[in-house]
């Protein structure tokens, strides 16, 4: 069988699901960060500005960008939600990403909690995300209190650039090794101060490129990160995970703890990974091609596999 994104039948989009505007904290207008995505052959991208009661940097609203869609182009409403708790963050904040928000979200107020703001926007409809886990070092007792968020950002390309810290692959495999269903984003977080834009993104299969069929997807883990290396296939029959790509020097297959298969070479395209042996109740896949460029699948559940 195929796993998805492939053998859904449906077209792959890629779209930034993290950045900013002059709504909140960019550098850009709207307009203008929709013409950047546009220049740059996206299909999507979010206006994820920080919705949260302190307007020296965030806004009190979910920016309306209907206006700025094209017939081959959308942005989803979307905010980086905010609200008190967060230990190791100066301003004691939560930094929660949740794209396919209605327009008329309230705005969290200054005694709302983390695992109910999450539980909010999803009630609403979002696709909600951990942002970078990393650049604030989120521990993992605080990893449960919101792994009821649907995905982990495990890589932030404007926090790789401003603080070297832009992972999320750590926190992600702590609530998968904790039997916890989550995917995974790769994004820009950009605010155009710096040359954050481009660096980090989705490739999404949906049935349509509307904000139904693209969260619907991303859901459903439809959808896998990049900042460059693509995957071309994947399918798994017989226990036997056969992996193809863009050429890259490594794909590695990694599941609970320290289980890891890994295939090296010099601009490789293809491997299989006998899987019959793999003690995990998931596993996932990561390429790094020569030029560093990676791609992650998301976490596979062998369970629902058969
Ligand atoms: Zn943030
Ligand atoms: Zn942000």
């Amino acid at each position: 069988m195929k796993l998805p994104p492939f053998g859904l039948g449906h077209s792959l989009y890629r779209g930034n699901l993290h950045g900013h505007s002059t709504h909140s904290d960019g550098v850009f207008s709207a307009q203008d960060v929709v013409q950047k995505y546009v220049d740059l052959g996206y299909d999507f991208t979010c206006l994820s500005d920080h919705l949260w009661i302190d307007d020296k940097f965030a806004a009190t609203s979910v920016f309306d960008g209907r206006t700025l869609d094209r017939k081959d182009f959308i942005t989803l409403p979307s905010a980086e939600l905010h609200c008190y708790g967060k230990t190791y963050d100066q301003d004691s904040l939560w930094h929660i990403v949740a794209n396919g928000l209605p327009l008329d979200f309230a705005c969290p107020d200054a005694n709302e909690t983390a695992p109910d703001l999450i539980a909010r926007a999803q009630a609403a409809g979002a696709y909600v995300s951990l942002a970078h886990p990393e650049w604030y070092t989120m521990t993992t007792d605080e990893a449960m209190q919101v792994a009821g968020a649907d995905a982990v950002e495990i890589y932030n390309h404007s926090c790789v650039l401003s603080s070297a810290r832009g992972s999320g692959i750590t926190i992600a495999d702590y609530l998968l090794n904790e039997g916890k269903k989550i995917s995974f984003t790769a994004t820009d977080d950009s605010h155009f101060e710096l040359p954050d834009w481009g660096g980090g993104w989705v490739i999404v299969a949906a049935a349509e490129l509307s904000q139904n069929g693209l969260i619907a997807a991303l859901k459903a883990g439809h959808h896998y990160a990049s900042t460059g290396a693509d995957f071309n296939d994947l399918q798994i029959e017989g226990g036997v995970l056969a992996v193809h790509t863009t050429p890259v020097d490594s794909i590695v297959v990694s599941g609970e703890g320290h289980l890891a298969l890994a295939c090296y070479g010099k601009n490789i395209t293809a491997a299989k990974f006998d899987l019959s042996e793999f003690r995990s109740d998931w596993f996932r896949i990561t390429l790094r091609d020569a030029a560093g460029k990676m791609a992650w699948s998301n976490p596979y559940f062998i369970g629902s596999l058969k």
